[in-house]
């Protein structure tokens, strides 16, 4: 068993970690059985992973899952990982940036899709983002993410981590944090406290909106600069100052309050609004 040890196959194969490509590998087990077990993987289905490392998280995953695809950029770890899991049938890696890779490729005909990963903390917010965006069938992601990441995608209106990264996730999905992570768990060990956080997404939008787009650009504009109006952060929406005041006064919202303030309810109202003063 202790082959398996991240530590063990660093040494082995004397691999030298890149800073550059967020490479924190985990070492605790109590970590890699609580990602699992929160993820809730059984024998159903296929997990993609994002950045495998030297595969500690994927055997586990392995060993559970119907099937493991794992997508790794760094062409270092291509070699290490086909050997050290090439006893595994289910398992399929994918050498390329995360960013980039067409998931309804990897997807196909499968019926039941869960995210799996500790992922590279210098890209955490554009994975999330490409990932629920782009309109793929994951029924969930179970992600390691730095805990202020986490506390930002768990915030309520009025508190200061609260913003457009909270409304993209919640607008998608429910949101659990299983647990904290701190840097002892990790070699090299990060300077930041991490979290696992599940994201499952709901079968609709928890809020409907006229236009999706229009929504986010809203959000977006909103939060642009925290300390402004929503009318000043607004303003420049597309549609006149007279459309944008019937649109405040619809939505039944000051606009002199500030974005924070604002439930994903009161976001979608406004959006939607503006949608029909623009028509
Ligand atoms: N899963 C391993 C573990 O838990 O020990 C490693 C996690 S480490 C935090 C992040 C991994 O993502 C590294 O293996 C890194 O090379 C990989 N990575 C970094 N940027 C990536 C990208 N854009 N696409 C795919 N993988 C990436």
């Amino acid at each position: 068993m202790d082959n398996f040890k991240t530590k063990n196959i660093v040494e082995k194969y004397g691999f030298k970690f890149s800073k550059s490509l967020g490479q924190n590998f985990l070492i605790d087990d109590t970590v890699l059985y609580d990602i699992v077990n929160g993820a809730q993987v059984n024998q159903e289905d296929l997990v993609i992973e994002i950045g495998p490392g030297v595969g500690t998280l994927t055997r586990v995953l392995l060993d559970r899952a119907k099937k493991v695809c794992s997508i790794e950029l760094d062409s270092r770890l291509i070699p290490i990982l086909s050997e050290e899991l090439k006893d595994y049938e289910n398992f399929q890696l994918i050498h390329e940036d995360a960013l980039k890779v067409d998931f309804n490729k990897i997807i196909g005909e499968e019926k039941s899709v869960k995210v799996v990963a500790n992922l590279p903390y210098y890209v955490t917010t554009p994975i999330i983002s490409n990932l629920l965006t782009g309109g793929y069938k994951f029924k969930s992601l179970t992600i390691m993410i730095q805990k202020e990441v986490a506390e930002r995608i768990d915030a309520n209106p009025g508190c200061k981590d609260y913003g457009a990264l909270t409304l993209l996730v919640q607008y998608f999905c429910n949101t659990k944090i299983l647990r904290k992570v701190s840097p002892g768990c990790f070699i090299p060990s990060p300077k930041v406290d991490s979290m696992v956080i599940r994201l499952d997404r709901t079968e609709v939008p928890k809020v409907q909106v006229e236009d999706e787009k229009l929504f986010f650009r809203v959000v977006r504009d909103a939060f642009a600069m925290r300390r402004k109006t929503l009318w000043n952060g607004l303003k420049n929406i597309g549609i006149s100052k007279e459309k944008l005041e019937e649109a405040f006064k619809m939505a039944n919202i000051d606009p002199k309050r500030r974005g924070e303030t604002l439930s994903l309810e009161e976001f979608a109202n406004l959006s939607n609004h503006i949608y029909m003063q623009s028509k």
